[in-house]
């Protein structure tokens, strides 16, 4: 491994702005005419929406998605007054200033949203459009079948909304063979056709890969663009990583056959052992349940060329690596890698969502974003 001149002990979250906007262009591709719009809540998924934002914005994007008008605030200060920005949990009382302020397009999921910003737009020159959101089958955030015939009857709220999106989100989208889409696609079809005649956006990532029938005029994926993968044949989703986990070796140790590694001494050395220790550990979002204890090793990390497995339970702060094979190879500051090309598997050992992982990441491992 190459000298290690300097190093910082701060874990290093590495964003690549370069398979962002290829994994873009890619699901631009797949979705065939539709628009690209981009989910980027929950800061980017941990990934730090401004930047993200700004990448994807010089990529081409002008449609953005988000959870909080907080988030939205952010966003529109990253890309500036062009693009639209909804923000999908629709107006709450408190942030209805916020949404005049920023620019920001409410997606009305209730009636009682619908008839609160109505009123709130009531002395409002220019306020912003709005998009619906119709809960098709996922029984989640969204306006249920009953208000949709009142949406539906109620020419004069329709009109007040000045509604420039309706939208669904599907529930099995990774799931090709899953009853609900089909279900979900005939609902949608059936409540846009009673609806004014705007863009229409069913699909997430997932929904990508269904084919034509599910991208409509606006698709609004979300995980894909962070190299995530979310159907039953990954292998044939063509995105690429964008997210790596960087913690650097802080101390190497020999470890004598019979100690214990790590708190609840749950890793017993059968043999003499060589260890790292690398400095990144749950509150930089490496997760616990990758912890390798004496009844079994649950993942590894990358160090250099080779995979080294993680011991001893996770800490807040530290992980444990074996590198008994590997010693002369390993330097201080030398950095350990997880995620990146190993996102699928490792969030699988983890027992967790490639999501959630990414949303735990952004906390407080240093960002660097590089175009590689
Ligand atoms: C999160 C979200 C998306 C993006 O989903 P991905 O699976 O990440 O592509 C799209 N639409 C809605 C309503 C969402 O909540």
């Amino acid at each position: 491994m190459a000298q290690v001149r300097t190093y910082s002990s701060r874990p290093v979250l590495t964003v690549n702005l370069t398979a962002l906007a290829d994994n873009y262009k890619y699901l631009a591709a797949k979705a065939g005419g539709a628009r690209m719009g981009a989910s980027l809540k929950a800061d980017a998924y941990g990934l730090g929406a401004s930047v993200v934002g700004r990448a994807l914005y010089g990529a081409g994007c002008r449609i953005f998605f988000v959870a909080h008008a907080g988030e939205g605030k952010i966003l529109r200060t990253a890309i500036g007054p062009k693009a639209s920005i909804y923000v999908l949990s629709g107006n709450t009382p408190q942030d209805t200033a916020i949404f005049f302020g920023s620019k920001l397009k409410p997606v009305i999921n209730s009636l009682t949203q619908a008839r609160d910003w109505v009123k709130a737009i009531k002395d409002v020159n220019h306020p912003p459009r709005t998009g619906l959101h119709f809960d098709t089958g996922i029984n989640r955030l969204g306006i249920p079948p009953e208000e949709a015939d009142i949406f539906a009857s109620d020419k004069a709220l329709i009109d007040a909304l000045d509604i420039d999106l309706i939208m669904s989100h599907l529930a099995c989208a990774g799931d090709a063979e899953h009853p609900l889409n089909e279900t979900q696609l005939g609902r949608f079809k059936k409540t846009a056709s009673r609806m004014p005649m705007v863009q229409l956006s069913l699909a997430n990532t997932g929904g990508i890969y269904l084919g034509p029938k599910y991208h409509f005029k606006l698709v609004r994926p979300g995980i894909g663009l962070f190299g995530g993968k979310v159907t039953n044949t990954p292998d044939k989703e063509g995105v690429k990583p964008v997210v790596e986990l960087h913690a650097p070796v802080l101390q190497i140790k020999a470890v004598k056959a019979g100690e214990t590694i790590g708190y609840n001494a749950s890793f017993t050395a059968r043999t003499d052992m060589k260890i790292a220790i690398v400095s990144a550990g749950y509150a930089d979002g490496l997760p616990v349940n990758l912890s390798g204890s004496d009844k079994r090793i649950v993942t590894s990390a990358r160090l250099g060329k080779h995979r080294v497995d993680v011991i001893g339970r996770v800490s807040m702060d530290y992980t444990i690596l074996d590198i008994t094979n590997y010693e002369g190879f390993v330097e201080l500051g030398a950095k350990a890698v997880f995620f990146g090309q190993d996102l699928e598997t490792q969030s699988a050992h983890a027992k967790m969502l490639n999501y959630e992982v990414l949303t735990h990441l952004g906390a407080r491992c240093r960002k660097i974003y590089v175009n590689e």
